[in-house]
């Protein structure tokens, strides 16, 4: 059995883009900067967007971090979107969600610029990379055909299931492994919380993504004999004998998934760490125009 390894794939990420990082400083380039919009205090979105801007720091990004009240009007983000869009200095945009109730993410989503984002969550992105053109992919999605990729992962001719069919993670997973490239041309089947005899289905999948938000749900007799489990679930837990108090845990049952998968991503470790490097290479792609010239 294969453990694909998200930790030590996203380091090599982060080296390779730091590598880069430095001989565009050198060449006298502009250093790529990424900027976040924070809206309130939400404990868990403080966390990530910490890591996403210390991560810029460690690969010689620079970064912005912008703060915003949670009960600024939507008028006055999207001006703040807007002035960010208009700054030649910035080549990337995040806006860490959920946003407050008050304020449409459809709106805020729409008025980034698509050379700017980075998360890949507009229109214009989601369908370029629904039509196979160079589009930033959503972090999540992002890293998981990395992983694919980088363990040589045969996807083609392949039958993937993918359980959920959110915006960020499901459905377009479904679309980059049914896509004509590498990794892709598996023939696909999305699962949703409506999809009847999901065992039956699961139970037929080479590859299976896993994306339910619902801790351990796919055990061992969901699986297949020497399918591939990628386990995008990430759930705490207590556990009184960790000094946190807590450990993290999937959507996957590991210790019984991995003893029949060929390969499989742990949680923690996995499909998670890969999420920020995905972030901060779009963010160079973004600095070098290498989606929209
Ligand atoms: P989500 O928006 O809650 O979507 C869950 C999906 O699962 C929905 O499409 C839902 O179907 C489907 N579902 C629910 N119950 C089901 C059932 N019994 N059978 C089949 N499908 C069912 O979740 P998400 O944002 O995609 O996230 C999924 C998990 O990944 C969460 O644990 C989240 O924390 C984690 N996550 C991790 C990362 C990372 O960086 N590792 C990033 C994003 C998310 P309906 O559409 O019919 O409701």
């Amino acid at each position: 059995m294969i453990l694909v390894d998200g930790k030590k794939t996203s380091q090599d990420i982060k080296n390779e883009i730091a590598a880069r990082v430095a001989e565009i400083k050198t060449e006298g380039g502009k250093t790529p900067h990424l900027a976040a919009i924070l809206v309130g205090n939400d404990g868990a979105s403080q966390t990530y967007v910490g890591a996403k801007v210390k991560a810029c720091h460690e690969i010689g990004f620079e970064s912005t971090l912008v703060r915003l009240e949670e009960t600024v009007s939507e008028e006055e983000l999207l001006k703040v979107v807007d002035d960010i869009n208009q700054n030649p200095d910035i080549d990337g945009l995040i806006v860490q969600l959920p946003l407050p109730r008050h304020i449409s993410v459809e709106k805020v989503t729409n008025k980034i610029k698509p050379e700017k984002d980075v998360d890949g969550f507009t229109p214009a992105n989601v369908g370029r990379m629904t039509l196979n053109w160079p589009a930033y992919v959503a972090a999540t999605p992002y890293g998981i055909v990395e992983l694919l990729k980088r363990y040589e992962i045969e996807t083609s001719g392949k039958h993937c299931v993918v359980i959920g069919r959110s915006h960020i993670v499901g459905s377009p997973m479904s679309i980059l492994m049914a896509r004509n490239g590498n990794p892709g041309n598996a023939t696909v089947t999305l699962t949703h919380s409506r999809t009847q005899n999901l065992k039956e289905i699961t139970k037929t999948a080479d590859i299976l993504i896993v994306a339910i938000g619902k801790p351990e749900f796919v055990t061992a007799d969901m699986v297949k004999e020497g399918a591939v489990v990628i386990d995008v679930g990430i759930h705490r837990v207590e556990d009184s004998s960790k000094k946190s108090g807590f450990r993290l845990i999937g959507d996957v049952k590991f210790d019984e998934v991995s003893q029949k998968a060929s390969a499989i991503t742990p949680v923690p470790g996995g499909v998670g760490p890969m999420t920020i490097a995905s972030l901060l290479y779009n963010t160079l792609q973004a600095a070098e125009k290498k989606i929209y010239q």
